[in-house]
């Protein structure tokens, strides 16, 4: 099972709290980001072209676990940059584990079998290995030779150990159906725990941008891959049912972008862990100050093929808590492959981008050179 019934209950029940005390935004997972730095220039990521003082800064362990105390979130997932490359990740790690908060570390697997021995297995820490396809997609993907094999010898041994292990793959518009499917196959025998598929985000900074999925492109791609699983009942999904149920262009969502706030080195992140469109000082100011209505599909140009799970599991784990039938139907039927899609958000009121990186990075270097720390949060590695 990919998420185990511990985890579902607590989340559940976390979920029915927050709508019992009338709260309309609350967070669900923590997008937690101790660095920017990475040993990988993967071409479809917007994040490691930082200036090198920036890639330089590192949130501190106290940081860390501030910002999972602030947020309250039962889900922690840790990414970057890669995380294992910071020096005190087991200590983040050890911190938020001992809050029985449910923490994915995300790893492109490079440095995982020299780092495996820091680690405890517990079911509160997840492995979340960077796949995305099988050899030769994901070599391509990250733009180095090799680094599948890597991944998957690492995979082994954290198995081996006892870890609870899942991959994560995002999937781009040049993904063959039939492959992606026999991908999810071997990535089953290999004993994964459970997968996470995403459409790729069209990152304004990222060197490749010809690869990016259209909204419509991705439900006939998602439709294409899941009708080769029975529904995607064939695979063990880290993921709920209506969320697939929404790639396959099922469902008519909206962007719940506050269920995934984002903490980096340059604060709380406006809107969402896609988009760097501004700073908060803390978790209260970002949920409080945002603007949340000018963005997400239909709002905000850049949002406008945006279908990723940062932005819309939170949205269907809201609905398959208020509408349980139905999400306990498409676990028994599958996701639907054939026949109408629902309706797609309407572009013609959304607000055209803003294009604001430039400025947030002189702001942040600005303060690295005078030696504040802006946020009073980045601290020097
Ligand atoms: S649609 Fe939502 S998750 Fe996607 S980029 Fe826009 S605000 Fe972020």
């Amino acid at each position: 099972m990919a998420i185990p019934l511990l985890q579902k209950a607590r989340i559940g029940a976390y979920v029915v709290r927050q709508q019992l005390a009338g709260r309309r935004r609350y967070p669900l997972v923590l997008m937690l980001e101790p660095l920017f730095r990475c040993n990988l220039a993967c071409a479809g990521c917007g994040k490691i072209d930082y200036p090198d003082e920036i890639l330089k800064q590192r949130l501190s362990v106290d940081e860390c676990l501030a910002a999972v105390d602030e947020c309250g979130a039962p889900v922690v997932s840790i990414a970057g940059g890669e995380p294992l490359l910071h020096k005190e990740i087991d200590a983040i790690v050890d911190g938020i584990v001992a809050r029985r908060k449910f923490v994915y570390l995300c790893t492109n697997a490079l440095v995982m079998q020299k780092r495996l021995a820091l680690f405890k297995p517990s079911p509160y820490f997840v492995w979340s290995v960077h796949l995305d396809g099988d050899r030769e997609m994901h070599d391509r993907s990250v733009c180095e030779e090799g680094v599948y094999d890597r991944a998957v010898a690492a995979i082994r041994t954290a198995k081996e150990r006892g870890f609870r292990v899942n991959i994560n793959c995002t999937l781009f518009n040049d993904a063959d159906p039939e492959r992606v499917a026999r991908f999810f196959d071997s990535a089953s025998g290999l004993g994964v725990d459970g997968i996470t598929v995403s459409p790729g985000y069209a990152y304004e900074r990222a060197p490749d941008q010809a690869h990016f999925l259209t909204r419509e492109r991705t439900k006939r791609l998602f439709r294409d891959i899941f009708s080769r699983g029975r529904g995607a009942r064939a695979w063990s999904f880290s993921q709920s049912g209506l969320f697939l149920d929404f790639l396959a262009g099922n469902r008519e969502y909206r962007c719940t972008p506050w269920g995934n706030p984002t903490r980096n080195v340059f604060g709380w992140q406006r809107p969402c862990y896609l988009l760097g469109e501004g700073y908060a000082r803390s978790f209260r100011e970002l949920m409080e100050e945002t603007d949340w209505d000018s963005y997400g599909t239909g709002n905000y140009e850049k949002c406008a093929d945006c279908m990723v799970h940062s932005g819309y599991e939170a949205t269907a784990v809201q609905d398959a808590v208020r509408h349980p039938l139905r999400a306990l139907s498409v676990g028994l039927r599958g996701v639907r492959t054939k026949g109408s899609m629902a309706p797609e958000i309407r572009l013609t009121h959304q607000r055209p981008a803003q294009y604001v990186f430039s400025r947030h990075v002189e702001q942040k270097l600005a303060e690295i050179r005078v030696g504040q720390t802006g946020t009073e949060s980045s601290t020097s590695a």
